[in-house]
C-alpha cells in the first residue's frame, strides 16, 4: 500500500497496488506546475487510487488536467485524455518517498533547474532554447512495449 498527501494535509490518497510507471520529468510543463524540476510522478489505473478530499482541477495544457489541493494548492495528480484510465500522482506527495526509484527520465533534453545547477543541459549539448520550447508536457510519455 502506498500513500501520501499534500502539504496540509486535506487531501491524502492511497493506492493498492504498484505503479505501472515511476518516471521523473523534466518537461517546461511540469515544472512550471510543480514549481520544481524534475517532477516524479507514479503511474496507476485511476480505479485503484482512494482520495480522502475532493481536489482543485485545473487545465494546465491541451488534454491534461492536474489535481491540487484546494486548500495549500500542492499538485498531486496528473491526467492526460491521451491516457484515458490513467492517473498519475506526484512522487513527491508520499508519505515515504524513499521507496520512488524511477524507471526513465522523460523529456530529459529540456533544461531543468537540476541540470542547470550541474552546467549541463541543452544551451551546450543541442543548442540553446530548442527542446525548452518543444517540451510543453509528458506528450513523449509511452507506455512499455
Ligand atoms: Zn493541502
Ligand atoms: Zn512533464
Amino acid at each position: 500500500m502506498l500513500s501520501g498527501r499534500c502539504r496540509c494535509g486535506r487531501v491524502a490518497w492511497e493506492a493498492s497496488v504498484s505503479p505501472f510507471r515511476s518516471v521523473l520529468c523534466h518537461c517546461a510543463d511540469c515544472r512550471r506546475s510543480a514549481g520544481a524540476s524534475p517532477v516524479g510522478y507514479l503511474g496507476f489505473p485511476k480505479p485503484v487510487v482512494r482520495w480522502t478530499a475532493r481536489r482543485a482541477f485545473r487545465a494546465t495544457s491541451p488534454g491534461v488536467t492536474r489535481g491540487a489541493c484546494p486548500d495549500c494548492g500542492t499538485f498531486l495528480s496528473y491526467m492526460c485524455t491521451i491516457w484515458p484510465g490513467e492517473l498519475y500522482l506526484h512522487a513527491a506527495t508520499l508519505d515515504d518517498p524513499s521507496g520512488f526509484v524511477p524507471e526513465a527520465h522523460l523529456n530529459r533534453a529540456a533544461r531543468d533547474v537540476e541540470g542547470a545547477a550541474r552546467g549541463d543541459g541543452p544551451s551546450r549539448r543541442e543548442g540553446r532554447g530548442r527542446q525548452i520550447s518543444g517540451a510543453t508536457g509528458p506528450s513523449s510519455w509511452r507506455r512499455p512495449a
